[in-house]
């Protein structure tokens, strides 16, 4: 609970209009996708960097948490007040697109612009934005920042990190520091623009960011292959990506995720195929595309694809898509509980990873179905069980703890793009050594020596 001074003193920042304590408030902004719930003390709305800073400086010296929010679309718990203290909501007024700098390709936004708005603004003037989170029509650049989000261009365009040149934030004292510049070249100093990417913030409030923009493909066409196993598709995935060919979007979706989708929605899908892959290819000159796809369908025949689909037109390459995109609701068929992880894995080792899942779903006769961005090694691995019975939920939980340390034993990484947060928070151990964490530990202590902002997130 703040104290009545804390509250009047913080109302006159940012007016009475912007700042509350009503019960309908804290509820709205107790939860985020993992539907975890802890109430804030006060949800505000800060209307420039300057109020942020005032804010901070007074909650440093007060001892108050601040939680910094966008949408609340964060999949482990990064914007939930889970230790109490404000949620400093940046949706309301931080949300306006600064500048589009054409000659240099830069765009410069506030956090809370949404990431759909953002890649409409550039594209009207020719420009690229290729980021796409499946949450892109609601997600902020901020969150997008503070998670490194990815999405399913990632495996040609890479991921918000490849896109942040320079960062405007506010440091827990209230200071404001910018990081990176609008160059394409520069390493003097740290790189605090690395840092605070994926910081999830518990760093600094992020309140300006430049990012690179790149000149719009004229034209991209869409492909569907059949695999008689998943072993088979995750070898060709990373035999096309090693064979002289960078698809925009390598996706799969495994024999589990293709019944649900055609129990759901009658698609016609192939419900013995062992896997579906969908790619798609850009560029400027159409015949370059067409080349593209022969190249992939080679790859895609040597390993094994039964069939190989390419879309005519826009509303067949929509169609391909749909199975894609409707997948994460479609697997509620397998559970009312869903634990859904991110895990990646190099490449290479994808037809090992997910040979291994199944053999974890067996040993706990339970369905994880997988589907997810192939092309960056990227799983979306999905333990469903009935969330009614407390005895299936546990064993999810162990089912979990297996996927986690084949990924690490693979050379892989807890998280691909949903970050740390809360949920992935005590398996943190199991990917970083004591010094690791401390080092990370010493870096939130240069940032935030009072552990205000965002704090027991990350497993700090
Ligand atoms: C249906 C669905 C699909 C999704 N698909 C994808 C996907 O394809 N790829 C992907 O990467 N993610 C995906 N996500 C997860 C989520 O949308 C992303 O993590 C997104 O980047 C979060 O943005 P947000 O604005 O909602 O941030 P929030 O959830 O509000 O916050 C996320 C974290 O960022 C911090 N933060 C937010 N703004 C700032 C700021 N200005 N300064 C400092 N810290 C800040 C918060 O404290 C928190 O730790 C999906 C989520 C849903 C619900």
């Amino acid at each position: 609970m703040l104290k009545r001074a804390d509250r009047d003193s913080l109302q006159r920042i940012v007016g009475k209009e912007n700042m509350f304590i009503d019960k309908a408030h804290l509820i709205a902004y107790s939860y985020d996708a993992t539907r975890t719930r802890f109430e804030p003390d006060a949800v505000i709305f800060p209307k420039n960097e300057n109020e942020i800073s005032k804010i901070l400086k007074y909650c440093n010296d007060k001892n108050i948490n601040v939680v910094p929010r966008g949408a609340g679309s964060g999949f482990t718990g990064g914007a939930i007040p889970s230790s109490g203290g404000i949620v400093l909501a940046l949706e309301k007024y931080m949300n306006k697109i600064i500048e589009i700098d054409m000659d240099n390709m830069v765009v410069v936004v506030q956090p809370g612009v949404i990431n759909i708005d953002l890649q409409k603004a550039v594209e009207k003037v020719g420009l690229f934005y290729p980021p796409d989170p499946a949450s892109q029509e609601y997600s902020t650049i901020g969150g997008n920042v503070s998670e490194n989000a990815g999405g399913m261009r990632a495996a040609k365009y890479g991921i918000t990190k490849d896109y942040v040149m320079a960062i405007r934030a506010v440091l827990p004292n209230g200071e404001i520091i910018k990081a990176g510049k609008r160059t394409i070249k520069d390493v003097a100093g740290y790189n605090i623009v690395g840092i605070l990417i994926a910081s999830e913030g518990t760093l600094a409030v992020i309140t300006e960011i430049t990012l690179k923009l790149l000149s719009k493909p004229k034209f991209s066409k869409t492909a569907m292959a059949i695999f008689p196993t998943v072993e088979n598709a995750m070898s060709a995935v990373f035999k096309t990506m090693a064979g002289g060919v960078t698809p925009v979007a390598m996706e799969f979706l495994d024999n589990l995720t293709i019944r649900a989708v055609e129990q759901n929605y009658k698609k016609g899908l192939p419900i013995d195929a062992g896997a579906i892959l969908v790619t798609d290819v850009d560029g400027n000159l159409e015949e370059d595309l067409n080349l593209q796809l022969a190249k992939i369908e080679e790859i895609f025949k040597e390993n094994g694809a039964t069939d190989f689909k390419r879309a005519k037109d826009q509303k067949e390459a929509s169609d391909i898509w749909f199975a894609r995109r409707n997948a994460s609701q479609a697997i509620s068929i397998y559970g009312s509980k869903k634990i859904n992880e991110d895990v990646t894995v190099p490449r290479s080792k994808l037809p090992e990873t997910l040979r291994r899942f199944g053999e974890i779903a067996k040993k706990y006769n339970i369905n994880i179905p997988c589907f997810g961005h192939a092309g960056d090694g990227n799983i979306h691995t999905n333990v469903m069980v009935d969330g009614k019975d407390p005895k299936q939920v546990e064993i999810a939980h162990q089912a979990i703890d297996e996927v986690f340390k084949v990924t690490i034993e693979l050379g892989g990484t807890l998280s691909g793009e949903h970050g740390i947060g809360l949920s992935k928070a005590p398996y943190m151990k199991l990917a970083f050594t004591e010094s690791e964490m401390e080092l990370f530990r010493s870096i939130k202590k240069a940032f935030d020596p009072n552990n205000i902002l965002n704090p027991n997130k990350m497993g700090l």
